[in-house]
């Protein structure tokens, strides 16, 4: 999957983004960027696995692994694949779509990859405050893809 940097411009599906809508990126890593670490707050994890099992949007056909995983010693592709997140006995499957929220700064949107769960839970990411705020405040874009 594409390496975008935090917050830089999204130019992913930009079809997608309304006239007048700034969106930025969040949360499209790449192990061959380093990413900011912390361990997840467990409330913000159980909010954000809601948000991406209710509210994904931009959703593809096909489905993107995880590049942070190690990989395993056997198979094809060598790491998980399609990614699953569990949750308090819940399992979603991520990898094929987006997750897009409203920033509390008016006309702009932070887009992230569904996989932003699971990087959050297994990998330690730390995104960035206003997507954590977007997050906890349940500020999805209601029309997309
Ligand atoms: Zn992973």
């Amino acid at each position: 999957m594409a390496y975008y940097e935090d917050l830089s411009p999204y130019g992913y599906f930009t079809e997608t983004i309304p006239p007048g809508i700034s969106a930025s990126c969040v949360g499209w890593l790449h192990p061959a960027h380093d990413h900011p670490t912390a361990d997840p707050d467990g409330a913000f994890a159980d909010r954000l696995f809601a948000l991406t099992r209710d509210h994904r949007s931009a959703v593809t056909s096909s489905w993107h692994g995880c590049l942070l995983c190690p990989r395993r010693l056997f198979g094809t592709g060598g790491r998980p694949y399609p990614v699953k997140v569990s949750r308090h006995g819940e399992e979603i499957l991520v990898g094929h779509g987006e997750l897009r929220l409203r920033s509390a700064a008016p006309g702009t949107w932070l887009i992230a990859p569904d996989l932003v769960v699971h990087y959050v839970t297994a990998h330690r990411y730390a995104p960035p405050a206003a997507f954590v705020e977007a997050v906890m405040a349940g500020r999805v874009v209601a029309h997309s893809l």
